[in-house]
């Protein structure tokens, strides 16, 4: 039998920290972070044998839950014929397909690897269509982790970037405007692209105020800047068509990540066929990928699809909708002060000692994210059986897999953990 701790401390030796991607490390609430073996539907077990409900799922990548036959039917068969070529797959046209059937407006899209090779190379074709280098990003809004888009920014009025990161120079970062979530800044005709989440889910969720989004998309056309949307989290899990049906707003350039690789590492980005004819090979914008469109990825990512009808996502935001109400009320019945914004079927928590107003904005959310209460919340959860994002920057994610069982389970460790936490 081996522990969680045995293996953190190998990997500890070989990765560094231990992990792959630094928001795995347990770093912000303390502790050694479960190692997983399997994952089932909504649950995971760890290499202790434990099993624990699972509210992380990949960070939104898993939206059926963790194995779902038909996914695993379909890797299988495809694991079978041959997993990469250098040619042409009809995997990555029929993904294509899918998508651009269900969002109005996204014509074409060209298939990565990553969210972030998708908003890296939605911002090079953006300059590259315009013919301007400037693009606008909102303070606590995540694009991945390229050079240019790693700034923090800070409060107040749209300001220069600085680097976020050692080893991203002034330069990479110097043509990157930080503007505060929810205000629309002034723009002037050097932005070729303004970047949004549409809903913000990184962090924690700050949902977009009445007109935000209808207002940035005015205020671009004024100057002839493109809108991008990254729907790294949102699409396909927001609604059936993505942010642009749940809100009425399109953008420019749309892009994907999480959802569509079903589990498999994917990304995409795209827009209308027009605007997509910059790209190479057709154009000169260039941008490429040896295993871009995968046949592994591109065959889960069609299942998971092929799986979400309309009366699916409505099932799953009615049931987090429930959720979230019930969650709220039983942390607050239970000692703490406890926001838990909703939008379509993502939700976000926010726990405080006194009653708060749902934040509005980066600013907003780092006073109740850093006061301390999620790190005890988080171990008195997962000492239950409860796994949620080891950070109080992350939203908590529901699958198709969650049951009613799974969640009156969750709303009961809940009230404990509650309890504990306001005690504590
Ligand atoms: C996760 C995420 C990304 C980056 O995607 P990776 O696949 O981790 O590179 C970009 N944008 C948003 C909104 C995300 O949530």
């Amino acid at each position: 039998m081996t522990t969680n701790s045995e293996w953190f401390t190998r990997a500890q030796a070989v990765i560094p920290g231990g992990v792959d991607s630094p928001v795995r490390s347990f770093r912000s609430v303390g502790g050694t972070p479960y190692t997983v073996v399997s994952g089932s539907g909504a649950y995971v077990t760890d290499v202790e044998g434990k099993t624990y409900i699972d509210f992380v799922q990949s960070y939104g990548a898993s939206l059926l839950g963790h194995a779902h036959p038909s996914v695993v039917k379909a890797l299988c068969d495809r694991a079978a014929l041959g997993t990469t070529f250098g040619a042409p797959t009809q995997g990555e046209v029929l993904l294509a397909e899918a998508m651009t059937a269900r969002v109005a407006g996204l014509e074409q899209v060209r298939l990565v690897s990553s969210g972030t090779e998708a908003v890296m190379s939605a911002v090079r074709l953006a300059r590259g269509a315009t013919k301007r280098s400037k693009i606008l990003k909102f303070d606590g809004c995540y694009h991945g982790h390229s050079d240019a888009l790693l700034v923090a920014g800070g409060s107040g009025v749209a300001q220069m970037g600085l680097p976020d990161s050692a080893g991203v120079t002034a330069g990479a970062v110097g043509d990157t405007i930080v503007a505060p979530y929810n205000v629309v800044p002034t723009l002037d005709e050097t932005v070729a692209a303004v970047l949004v989440e549409p809903v913000a889910a990184n962090m924690n969720l700050v949902a977009p105020v009445a007109n935000f989004l209808q207002g940035l998309r005015a205020e671009c056309d004024r100057v002839g800047a493109l809108m991008i949307f990254d729907e790294v989290i949102t699409g396909f899990r927001l609604a059936y068509g993505g942010a642009e049906e749940f809100f009425g707003v399109t953008p420019d350039i749309w892009c994907f990540g999480k959802v569509i690789g079903g589990g498999l590492p994917v990304g995409a980005f795209g827009g209308s066929r027009e605007l997509l004819t910059n790209l190479a090979p057709l154009g000169p914008v260039y941008q490429a990928g040896t295993l871009s469109g995968n046949p592994l990825a591109t065959a889960a990512g069609i299942t998971v699809l092929g799986a979400m009808d309309r009366a699916a996502y409505e099932a799953l935001t009615t049931k987090a909708q429930n959720f979230a109400a019930q969650l709220q009320q039983v942390i607050r019945d239970n000692g703490l002060y406890a926001i838990v914004p909703t939008q379509g079927s993502l939700l976000g928590l926010y726990l405080a000692r006194s009653e708060s107003a749902a934040p509005t904005n980066f600013d907003e959310a780092k006073v109740l994210c850093d006061n301390g209460l999620y790190r005890t919340f988080f171990h008195e959860m997962l000492s239950r059986g409860i796994a949620m994002a080891p950070g109080a920057y992350e939203i908590m994610f529901l699958s198709m897999a969650h049951s009613q069982e799974d969640l009156d389970a969750t709303l009961r460790a809940a009230a404990e953990a509650a309890r504990a936490t306001a005690n504590g």
